[in-house]
């Protein structure tokens, strides 16, 4: 196992993997901006060393002074989190290169996978269900594209083969706007990602979002952890999440369950991933592959019992996967809402000094958060303060629980989306379960 590791991350995620690493008598090294030295990860870190300013590309994504920082304090392994460099392959190859582990997959795996071309011809070839479509980049000659077009049927969504964080798509109607749709989205991706290759795929008109977590020890073993439903978002960013994803036949759930676990196998997947699905009329198409912890793990963990932060370091530490599928027993509901420090009504960020955090309690009531009273938002990253996680024998009892713990949530002094997680939780379509991708934007007016 690892004598010490580095977080490369800030806020809740940070937290949560240092506490891992502290249960596991792993010593920890924290990192941080010079806004953040009073993140409660920090202090509660066996060492931090400040990286750099406050903008992100100077700190958080300094390759040369994150490795820098694991040089002077011996660490052996990086944990990147999520977002920031937690798919940058080239991060993960330069921190093998100065002889550190990158926990997470290798870096021609994450290349794999960050191309959304190569990702979907992967995940075809290993039997998981893709949406109808190009099947590769759409050629230079537009008779060809007009030609896919008509195959594939309308309406279809150009995407970049680069995109990410919902950038770089665009819908298509009629053959019509085929043509001009196709030049804009290339030139787009070729200035936002600097590659301006292009694919096409049916686009789906009224699908959930659904992605199956799993976790794999890149020696052949791999298992999956049940799915999780993420329909609830707005521009595309997930809002509140559960698992398992309600109401879908046990037949079609196994499938795509063994699809990703062979994929895993396939491609030597290491560490914690989750495919991304869109499900429509009892069907997944799987759309990417996220290779890391995603924010919405702990539903997961909820009904699983798995602590797959832990699971994650000690695949990547080179141990065999310790759990087997036949372990893996889906106990009850789980629901996760994300509490932003926003404007409720216009979601623009509210940082600020939070004078009173109270965090709810109880059985089957978790938050992580890195929030404390006194603490002040930085107005320079994302703006997701905490994470109220429930869990209970039923969807209902889950749900319940997260109107109560939601009604004892006290985050005082800046302005949070508090709200709109109520007004969700008392939703009656949400309860009735299953509501689609667009459900709460069409609910919010937009
Ligand atoms: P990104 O990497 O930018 O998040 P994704 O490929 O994951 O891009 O797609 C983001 C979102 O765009 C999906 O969650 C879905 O809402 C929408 N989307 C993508 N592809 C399709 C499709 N074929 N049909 C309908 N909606 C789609």
């Amino acid at each position: 196992m690892f004598d010490k590791v580095l977080i490369a991350n800030r806020g809740e995620i940070a937290l949560r993997v240092l506490r891992a690493c502290k249960e596991m008598g792993i010593a920890t090294v924290a990192v941080h901006s010079q806004v953040d030295r009073d993140l409660k990860h920090v202090r509660l870190a066996d060492e931090a060393v400040c990286i750099g300013p406050n903008p992100s590309p100077q700190s958080y994504l300094n390759i040369p002074a994150i490795i820098s920082a694991m040089e002077i304090t011996d660490s052996v392994a990086v944990h990147p989190g999520y977002g920031f460099l937690a798919e940058n392959a080239d991060f993960a190859e330069q921190v093998q290169k100065s002889g550190f582990t990158f926990i997470g997959p290798d870096a021609d795996v994450i290349r794999l996978m960050g191309d959304k071309v190569s990702a979907i011809a992967a995940m075809k070839k290993a039997g998981v269900p893709t949406v109808p479509g190009s099947d590769g980049p759409l050629p230079a000659n537009g008779e060809r594209c007009l030609e896919i077009g008509r195959k594939v049927g309308y309406p279809v969504i150009i995407k970049a083969a680069a995109g990410g964080g919902g950038r770089g798509m665009r819908v298509v109607h009629t053959e019509a706007a085929l043509l001009n749709a196709i030049s804009v989205t290339k030139s787009e991706a070729k200035a936002a990602f600097g590659d301006d290759t292009v694919y096409m795929e049916k686009f789906l008109q009224n699908p959930r979002h659904v992605e199956i977590q799993v976790m794999s020890d890149g020696q052949g073993n791999a298992i999956h952890l049940g799915d999780r439903d993420c329909s609830l978002q707005r521009r595309h960013q997930k809002v509140l999440e559960e698992a398992p994803a309600p109401g879908i036949p046990d037949k079609v759930r196994q499938d795509v369950y063994e699809a990703c676990v062979q994929a895993c196998i396939e491609i030597g997947y290491r560490g914690a991933g989750t495919f991304e699905f869109l499900y429509e009329d009892e069907r997944f198409y799987f759309i990417e592959m996220n290779t890391r912890i995603q924010v919405e793990h702990p539903v997961s963990e909820m009904v699983t019992g798995v602590d797959l932060i832990k699971e994650q370091i000690r695949v990547c530490a080179g141990e065999k996967l310790s759990l087997k599928q036949e372990d893996i027993v889906i106990r009850g509901h789980s629901f996760e809402c994300r509490i932003n420090a926003e404007d409720p009504k216009t979601f623009f960020p509210s940082p600020g000094k939070v004078n009173n955090f109270h965090a709810p309690g109880g059985l089957g009531v978790r938050v992580d958060s890195h929030l404390y009273s006194g603490y002040s938002v930085p107005p320079n990253y994302d703006s997701m303060i905490a994470k109220v996680i429930t869990h209970a024998q039923t969807r209902e009892a889950a749900l319940a629980r997260m109107r109560v713990a939601l009604s004892e949530l006290i985050v005082d002094g800046i302005k949070t989306n508090i709200p709109l997680q109520v007004d969700l939780v008392n939703d009656a379509a949400f309860a009735q379960g299953g509501v689609n991708i667009h459900y709460l934007e069409k609910k919010l007016g937009l």
